[in-house]
């Protein structure tokens, strides 16, 4: 670009232009590169000026263009503060300045040295958001020419832009340079995958852009119909969106619905809610799917109506609905803001009459920032507030990982490397061994325990929260979960056998691999523990003449009678079955060993295997895993559990089940709660009474302490769900005489 045409640019926004500012700065920044160039080869200079244009794109006032042709002079050159300020006024050289500092601030490295150079970071955008405004463009460009460069110089590049630059981009509200920036550090760090999703997005854009033309079309000549002059695009999702989603809810490029969408450009406010009302009685609505940010405007500022409808031609169409004005903000963040335009002597803080909410964020985190937390706690304090939807963890080598919020331990093993998560049995936090679902906090150090013989335990896809986790869980756990099976069956099988007098073994299986559509005999067992196979149907394949004539147990029971039994030390839990006022035994050794139809209603376990619940319960509402107990069968744990930590290293027993509720069932499940009261006769009465008034059940309750004032009493509940316990443990609360009341384990 030359001369004239960075000047013919900013008029074109700014025709009062200060077209001497630019020429000096221009003439400058060039003469002091000289002759230096850029790894690529080319003249240095091409970069600033570069800068400088991705800056007029955003409409920036001369003194912003001149800062981006002068920002790498002090560094690179022999150019000095002093003599910028001579030439060019102290404004600008102290910009210059401010940038000249950002460069030499390295966010991957330790976590004490990111934190503090993100606290440099921040204060120099907050004294003048127009440093932020350079620095983003200087990166963007270095990522648009980021190919000469090592891989390892690269990587270090877009993985810093992933985690710092982009995410604050997104926070000053400036989209396309988010998105521009997530997309090339993508296009670095992860090529195979960058490569595979540009390939698909340009496969569709081709199928569907006929369709895309005519939607568009019809659009706006609905619109014209309707008098709203609307400008409408249609526009298609980045790789790196595309990718994140498909990670996020564990879709295949397939199933996103949502690459394509419109943007809809009109005058007025008051044209957005009318063309949502065209648009609303022309096609159907895609329910959950509209969103108002312009009566609540997102954090960054962004303001647009969105929504979906079944278009035309019956597929989902999602709209923007904005104006101009929006549109510029939604583009362009705090840069829209007309307060970095036409700026007069004053500095921009000071003339603009109402802040956008992107540049208060700005402003109450530096505020924060001189109440001088250590850099650790400003990293915690800071980071958080700017990725409000991350946490940040390091590796103990000091590398940064950005995980969504509530990501936990096994999410951030796999976040390190897929053999990292495959192979995790345990975690340290802070040097703190902790359960591996412990929920990753802001500036944790994780380091994770690993074992070469860990398959991952299929519960953990419940738990995870990052989609790569997830894949390369289900991966892993798929054949490991048929083996677990296969072992369950085979049991099954034993006993089934048994009863008919027949010897069992393996081998026996294969004359009838193809009769049951099975490839192998691990196949059939596995078939059979996962209950898709029944074993009457394994035992009539072998012999036509067999017939299941297991009799039904069932066995009358006067209500009130004592529903827990006690076999073998063992206690089993009997449960009720309300509509025919009979009690079913589950794994009950003196009914039948194996249980043959499934009475609790949890998925995940199959058919034949006992399970009961831990000792302190579980509710419908609890998220909940099973624990396999040899000799046992499945004992289901409430994931909020301290006991499971003691299974922490044994992920083979960890079972992914999960609640199976149906509206018309009336069961009640076991849930224990700690009650402390005010030791006196009267008590234990009132809290009987509570209990049964709120239609819970008492199923056991021992008193476990008394001093002189206070008694413990531990009482062993049976619910409906976990509201139920809920209300009838603040129900207790309420009790004079109860000085608390808690569910154990909780
Ligand atoms: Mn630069």
């Amino acid at each position: 670009m030359r001369q004239y045409e960075l000047i013919e640019r900013v008029q074109h926004y700014k025709p009062d232009v200060n077209e001497s500012l630019l020429n000096r700065a221009y003439v400058y920044a060039m003469r002091k590169h000289g002759a230096q160039k850029r790894v690529s080869g080319d003249p240095y200079f091409s970069h600033p000026l570069e800068v400088a244009a991705i800056l007029t794109d955003m409409h920036l006032d001369e003194a912003t263009i001149a800062v981006a042709l002068l920002h790498d002079t002090i560094e690179d050159t022999s150019a000095t503060r002093d003599e910028i300020d001579q030439l060019f006024g102290s404004e600008i050289g102290h910009l210059v300045e401010g940038l000249t500092k950002l460069k030499k601030l390295d966010f991957v490295s330790k976590k004490a040295v990111q934190a503090e150079n993100l606290r440099k970071l921040l204060i120099a955008i907050s004294q003048d958001v127009r440093v932020l405004l350079v620095k983003l463009a200087d990166r963007l460009h270095n990522m648009r020419t980021l190919d000469v460069m090592s891989e390892d110089k690269r990587h270090r590049i877009a993985e810093e832009t992933m985690d710092i630059y982009a995410p604050l981009a997104g926070r000053m509200g400036m989209q396309d340079v988010c998105e521009e920036l997530e997309d090339l550090a993508f296009r670095c760090i992860k090529p195979e995958a960058w490569w595979a999703i540009k390939v698909s997005l340009t496969v569709l854009l081709k199928r569907n852009m006929d369709l895309l033309a005519t939607i568009e079309e019809d659009l706006t000549s609905l619109f014209a119909g309707r008098g709203i002059i609307a400008h409408v695009k249609s526009r298609q999702k980045k790789a790196w969106s595309v990718f994140r989603k498909m990670e996020t809810k564990g879709l295949s490029f397939e199933q996103l619905s949502d690459i394509f969408g419109f943007r809809v450009i009109v005058d007025s406010v008051e044209d957005c809610y009318r063309a949502l009302g065209v648009i609303h009685t022309t096609w159907s609505v895609v329910p959950g799917r509209f969103k108002d940010y312009i009566s609540i405007p997102k954090q960054n500022d962004y303001r647009s109506i969105h929504t979906t409808i079944v278009g035309p031609s019956h597929q989902r169409v999602e709209l923007q609905i904005r104006t101009r004005e929006m549109d510029e903000v939604a583009e362009y963040g705090v840069a829209a803001h007309s307060g970095y335009k036409d700026r007069g002597s004053d500095t921009p803080t000071r003339k603009r009459s109402s802040e956008t909410n992107a540049y208060a964020w700005l402003r109450r985190t530096v505020q924060a920032l001189s109440e001088g937390d250590s850099p650790e706690e400003f990293l915690e304090h800071t980071k958080l507030e700017l990725f409000r939807d991350q946490v940040f963890c390091f590796t103990p080598k000091g590398r940064l990982i950005a995980l969504p919020i509530k990501a936990i331990a096994i999410d951030f093993a796999y976040a390190v490397h897929t053999d990292v998560g495959d192979s995790c049995i345990g975690v340290k936090i802070n040097g703190r061994v902790m359960p591996l679902m412990t929920q990753l906090k802001n500036g944790d150090e994780v380091e994770i325990l690993r074992s070469q013989v860990q398959i991952p335990p299929s519960a953990w896809e419940s738990l995870v929260v990052t989609g790569k986790a997830r894949m390369a869980i289900r991966r892993a756990t798929r054949s490991a979960v048929r083996k677990q099976y296969s072992g369950f069956g085979e049991r099954i099988l034993e006993q089934t056998f048994g009863r008919m007098g027949k010897n069992f073994s393996r081998d026996d299986l294969k004359p009838v691999l193809s009769r049951l559509s099975r490839n192998d005999i691990d196949d059939i067992l596995a078939s059979v523990g996962q209950g898709e196979l029944s074993s009457a149907e394994v035992a009539k394949a072998l012999y036509p003449d067999y017939n299941d004539s297991r009799p039904v147990h069932k066995r009358q029971v006067k209500s009130g009678e004592n529903n827990i039994r006690n076999v073998s030390g063992l206690t089993f839990r009997v449960q009720k079955n309300q509509e025919s006022k009979t009690w079913n035994g589950i794994g009950t050794p003196e009914i039948e060993s194996v249980y043959s139809g499934r009475v609790l209603p949890i998925r995940g376990i199959s058919e034949g295997i006992p399970v009961q619940f831990s000792p302190e319960g579980a509710v419908p509402g609890d998220q909940i895993v099973g624990i396999q107990q040899p000799e046992v069968g499945i004992i289901i744990y409430p994931i909020q559990s301290p006991s499971l930590a003691a299974y922490d290293d044994q992920p083979g027993r960890w079972i992914d089940v999960r609640w199976d509720i149906d509206v018309k069932m009336s069961k009640r499940f076991p849930a224990k709660i700690r009650v402390i009261t005010v030791n006196s006769p009267g008590s234990l009465a009132e809290v009987a009474q509570i209990i049964a008034k709120n239609d819970a059940n008492i199923r056991n309750l021992s008193v476990v302490k008394t001093a002189l004032d206070f008694a413990e009493m531990i009482i062993d509940l049976e619910v409906w769900d976990l509201k139920h316990l809920n209300k009838t443990i603040a129900q207790l609360k309420r009790i004079r005489l109860v000085s608390s009341a808690c569910r154990v384990n909780a």
